[in-house]
């Protein structure tokens, strides 16, 4: 079945250039020219990946890229202008996959939807080999449902974060570096972010640790990265 990709974009030529090209290598195509009009679609069609640009009338992408990530974990590749944009689009709370700065060559942002899109069917079917249920002490995670419960109480995890926790809990005793990290749940091309997964670390541990100060079950391996003890 076709992957159906959104596109957010109110330059009208290149928002057809984007359309036709998307159309033209298999893609089901939606398009919307402002982020009012682009948040709608996403909600009424569930996509497979969202192409938003960051300046947008009505809602900018940031903020469509903030509300998305309150309920979904479809990739979002933004489009950026250069300069100080693309600081906030790495920043590591809005949620973004990946970025592309204007002006872009076809060529490079279809390779770039390509790897989102096989990147997610990998994580998919990575969580989907792994046990359905991981219990770990007062931890049950439910891979099937996407969701954690903690002594019983459901946690509330971000996509990513119950990605990271998912991968590590499934690959319990074993240490992963943050490019390894970065490169199953990430999009590639984070050059020099592993940051991110510190911060996402940092997070979880505040919900699944009893004390995040002096982790128990995410351990920090020195100038490694981070394993699961349980
Ligand atoms: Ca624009």
């Amino acid at each position: 079945m076709a992957n159906t990709v959104l596109v957010v974009e109110d330059e009208a030529n290149l928002l057809a250039a984007l359309s036709y090209n998307l159309g033209r290598e298999g893609y089901e195509v939606l398009t919307a020219e402002n982020g009012e009009a682009g948040l709608a679609l996403a909600r009424q069609h569930d996509p497979d990946l969202v192409i938003l640009d960051v300046m947008l009338p009505i809602l900018d992408g940031f903020e469509v890229c903030r509300e998305l990530r309150k309920d979904s974990a479809v990739p979002i590749l933004m489009l950026t202008a250069k300069g100080e944009e693309i600081d906030r689009v790495v920043g590591l709370e809005l949620g973004a996959d990946d970025y592309v700065t204007k002006p872009f060559s076809t060529r490079e942002l279809m390779a770039r939807v390509r790897n989102m899109l096989r990147r997610t069917a990998h994580v998919s079917r990575v969580a989907h080999d792994a046990s359905e249920i991981i219990v770990s002490g007062d931890l049950v995670i439910d891979n099937a449902s996407h969701s954690v419960k903690r002594d019983g109480e459901p946690l509330a995890l971000r996509p990513r974060e119950f990605s990271l926790l998912s991968l590590l809990a499934a690959n319990k005793g074993r240490a992963f570096s943050r490019e390894q990290i970065l490169e199953r749940l990430w999009s590639m091309d984070y050059i020099g972010d592993s940051r991110t997964v510190d911060v996402h670390v940092r997070w979880l541990r505040e919900k699944i640790e009893p004390e995040p100060a002096n982790p128990q079950r995410i351990v920090t391996i020195r100038s490694i990265g981070y394993r699961f003890d349980g």
